[in-house]
């Protein structure tokens, strides 16, 4: 690699690439943090040539790895066959009807019939709309609000956006979609108030992740969508399961629903569906709501992307799917999980400033607090300098810097012992780095 390159790709990168979920700023002062040419199982090389452990599974979502040469055999394979047709108009392609199967028989519960997307914002959207159109066919056009948590993840079309409790992706637009409506993360009894203050005859749906990922991996206790899901049933709403992160392993069981015993009504996924070798994502849907819809929809369903049911990343999918049950990543996920947990133990009993530390699967958070007693954060936030600091060792984390100082984790589910033990020394020289540099000198 050519310092010459390098310099090139940045000045092209800063004029004409706009970035997804990026601080502008930062990149035309800086240019791109890594440019990354290749991935081999939970490792990243960059073009300089320096090696990373993908500790997010790039955006939660490379779940079986880096580098997987069947997938790209398959993909070939099915590229040069057929890579796309419609699905439109009764259309259809075996990979898509493969898939929707083989979707519905690991799905929970009576959740049956798929519809597909190209990610998990489109997947949302489309749970949306799908549960304001049931309620039209149900003849209660009246119910059409959304009820979503505060700190909870979407996505970013328009639905995704609104129904999404983190404020600041709603007020990237100032646009404030009617119909909309956040409860406290973990208050039942809230929910309670809302369904009763806006009339439950008006509430198409209650929308929420199992654990909550880009909120700062937040996991409800254990009887909460329990509680949750008797409220929907005492008033008739739909109750959405966004599975976009935990959908397919991440948390040690297929679906994170699995760990609460409660089966939605819709549920959207993406991500680890196809590991991100292919853009894919859809909703399924239970048996009650097809067979509504199959008996009472007359026209035509006038919701449909391009490329739902994409035939080359329905291929991708089911392979996807088959590493993962026949490498038993799930329980793989499960098992590498405590381990992560007691690794992050140990280092919460090393370093003072480590605040409260949870796993669920291969999903996993640590908070950095300027005192543990009364949970006060560093004046500027330490997680962001945390993970700068990490990338320098090797290890690429993400932060979570909503009210909180928190460093996320999302390992590839291929997760081995020795590379988790990896992880956690790159982990445990960066907390002693920070401590002697920022926390010793602001303490
Ligand atoms: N829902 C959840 C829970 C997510 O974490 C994400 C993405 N991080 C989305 C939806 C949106 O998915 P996408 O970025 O594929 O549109």
């Amino acid at each position: 690699m050519t310092i010459q390159l390098k310099e090139e790709l940045k000045a092209l990168d800063q004029k004409h690439f706009l970035h997804p979920t990026t601080s502008i700023e930062q990149q035309q002062a800086q240019g791109p943090a890594a440019i990354f040419t290749e991935g081999k199982g939970i490792y990243l090389k960059d073009m300089e040539g320096n090696t990373y452990i993908d500790g997010m599974s790039s955006l939660w979502n490379v779940n079986v790895g880096h580098g997987r040469e069947e997938i790209a055999e398959v993909a070939k394979e099915q590229m040069a066959t057929l890579a796309f047709s419609s699905c439109f108009a009764t259309f259809s392609n075996e990979p898509a009807i493969r898939l929707a199967s083989k979707i519905a028989s690991l799905a929970p519960g009576n959740l049956n019939t798929v519809f597909f997307t190209s990610g998990g914002s489109e997947s949302n959207d489309t749970a949306i709309k799908l549960a304001r159109h049931y309620w039209l066919l149900k003849g209660q056009p009246e119910r059409q609000k959304i009820i979503s948590r505060t700190l909870s993840y979407h996505g970013v079309a328009m639905g995704a956006t609104n129904a999404t409790g983190l404020q600041a992706f709603r007020d990237f637009t100032n646009s404030h979609a009617p119909d909309f409506h956040y409860v406290y993360n973990q208050s039942v009894r809230h929910l309670r108030e809302m369904i009763e203050a806006l009339g439950p005859e008006t509430v198409a749906a209650f929308i929420s992740e199992p654990v909550q990922g880009a909120g700062g991996v937040n996991i409800p206790q254990k009887d909460y969508f329990k509680e949750v899901r008797k409220i929907c049933d005492e008033y008739g709403i739909l109750f959405i399961a966004d599975e976009v992160i935990t959908g397919f392993g991440r948390t040690g069981k297929l679906f994170g629903m699995e760990h609460y015993g409660v089966v939605p009504d819709m549920m959207s996924f993406a991500k680890g569906v196809s590991s991100g070798y292919a853009q894919l994502g859809g909703v399924v849907i239970s048996e009650k709501i097809h067979q509504d819809y199959c008996e009472l929809s007359k026209g035509t369903l006038m919701h449909g992307y391009t490329y739902s049911g994409h035939a080359l990343a329905c291929q991708v999918g089911l392979k996807n799917i088959e590493i993962l049950e026949r490498e038993k990543l799930v329980e793989n996920a499960a098992h590498m999980g405590e381990a992560m947990l007691e690794g992050f133990k140990a280092l919460q009993e090393k370093y003072s400033f480590i605040g409260r530390v949870r796993t669920i699967g291969l999903l996993g958070a640590i908070e950095l607090v300027k005192s543990r007693e009364t949970g006060e954060l560093f004046q500027s936030y330490l997680s962001p300098i945390f993970v700068q600091e990490t990338m320098k060792r090797g290890l690429i984390l993400r932060t979570v810097t909503y009210d909180q100082d928190t460093v996320v984790f999302s390992p590839p589910l291929i997760l081995s012992k020795a590379e988790l033990d990896e992880m956690l020394r790159i982990l445990d020289e960066t907390f002693e780095y920070v401590r002697k540099t920022i926390v010793e000198k602001e303490g």
